[in-house]
């Protein structure tokens, strides 16, 4: 189903760039075609969190990439998500597991993830996947690694996640029969660096009043984007989304907006009224946390080091205080005046910190809305009760100015 799935998107996103280059469809294309690549036989796969372990070294590897929960979630955009769901309740797994997580082994169970030959998680970002992981790993009796990040960035953690990664890549490399080359290793940063640069550009576009972009897809794309870290093909992408977004500025194509929402966390897999709910009331979401940029460029004489650098810095690593500590800067540049967490159960460290982080947005007289909601599973969904929740919450943005949370 995810294969067949996978090979329409690429089709119809290939026809589309036949009449016309475009960033979205040139995103969908390049997502199925690395996707469909696992599927193939033709490399090892490596099973990873595309948003958190380093992609370049499978770049550089040359190996097919596939990830679990990402392929879930587009296997929960269609009518059985909640029948993934209750099957995987049904064999014993606990609805406290992340329903993302649920999905995943219920995918695996009913035949839809290509062979795994190396299981890859990180223990930070999601704490529940590395567990699912170990579970898959089981499931398909393949090895599995996992790559440990401290929560303090200090010289002896370089040191120790770097030694880890450089081992994580001769092991990723043994499956292909070659050692590990280090020199693509140094292309594949250059090649990120570059995409650096151009996501830079995007979020200096991403100020512009009216907001020429955000809300779902923007989540959406700053998630499913890190898959092409390190490929030649991101920066591409980038560009080809700014070129799209400075048409539509020039074109003055942009919706009214009254308010400013910063988003942090993840988006529903399934269908809501949620992001439709905010446009209606000229809200928009015009950045969101997991498109900031955490890392710095990469130095490509020592590449291991820049990406232990990248693990360590991530915001999904440590103290809350990361996820806090940009506050000046994205209430400044983006001109933010309101906030949402999207909190979906299981999900302890996104979730867990929220009060935290709602008192350091009222320092700042933001309103703040933690936004309790499953990610996956449409059972617990009730519209009413969102678009209340919602609506309530505009009704705060449109008073006055003072440090109000609900
Ligand atoms: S919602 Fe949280 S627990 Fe679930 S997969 Fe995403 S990061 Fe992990």
């Amino acid at each position: 189903m995810l294969r067949t799935m996978l090979t329409e998107m690429k089709r119809q996103a290939g026809d589309a760039l036949t009449q016309k280059e475009d960033g979205r469809a040139r995103w969908f294309y390049e997502w199925a075609d690395l996707f469909l690549g696992a599927f193939e036989g033709k490399k090892p796969v490596v099973y990873t969190s595309f948003y958190a372990f380093p992609m370049e070294i499978l770049y550089a590897a040359d190996v097919a990439p596939f990830d679990f929960e990402l392929a879930s979630s587009m296997l929960l955009t269609l009518p059985i998500g909640a029948d993934l769901i209750g099957e995987a309740e049904d064999r014993g797994y606990s609805p406290d597991i992340c329903s993302f997580h649920r999905a995943s082994i219920a995918s695996w169970f009913r035949g839809h993830f290509p062979k795994p030959d190396l299981m890859l998680s990180t223990s930070f970002y999601c704490g529940g996947k590395a567990k699912t992981s170990e579970v898959i790993a089981h499931l398909f009796g393949c090895p599995s690694l996992l790559l440990d990040v401290p929560n303090e960035v200090t010289k002896e953690s370089v040191v120790y996640v770097k030694r880890q990664l450089v081992e994580a890549a001769e092991k990723i490399a043994s499956l292909t029969g070659r050692s590990f080359d280090e020199d693509r290793l140094r292309e594949a940063v250059g090649h990120a660096n570059r995409a650096r640069a151009s996501h830079r550009a995007l979020l200096d576009l991403l100020k512009h009043r009216p907001s020429p972009w955000g809300g779902n897809q923007l989540v959406n794309y700053s998630i499913f984007s890190r898959m092409f870290d390190g490929s030649p093909k991101l920066a591409d992408i980038h560009d080809g989304f700014a070129r799209k977004l400075t048409e539509r500025i020039d074109n003055k194509k942009l919706r009214s907006e009254r308010h400013r929402v910063f988003w942090y966390a993840w988006v529903p897999t399934y269908k809501s009224v949620l992001f439709d709910t905010l446009a209606r009331h000229e809200v928009s979401v015009p950045v969101c946390e997991t498109f900031l940029i955490h890392w710095d460029e990469i130095d490509e004489r020592d590449p291991f080091e820049g990406l232990a650098l990248k693990c360590l810095n991530d915001p999904f690593v440590g103290r809350v205080d990361r996820r806090t500590g940009l506050l000046d800067e994205v209430v400044d540049k983006f001109g933010i005046d309101g906030v949402i967490l999207f909190a979906t159960p299981a999900c302890r460290h996104s979730k867990g910190n929220w009060a935290i982080m709602k008192g350091a947005w009222a320092d700042h007289g933001i309103p703040f809305l933690t936004l309790d909601m499953d990610i996956a599973d449409p059972r617990a969904y009730a519209e009413e009760q969102i678009r209340t929740r919602i609506e309530g919450f505009i009704e705060v943005l449109d008073g006055p100015r003072a440090a109000k949370t609900i």
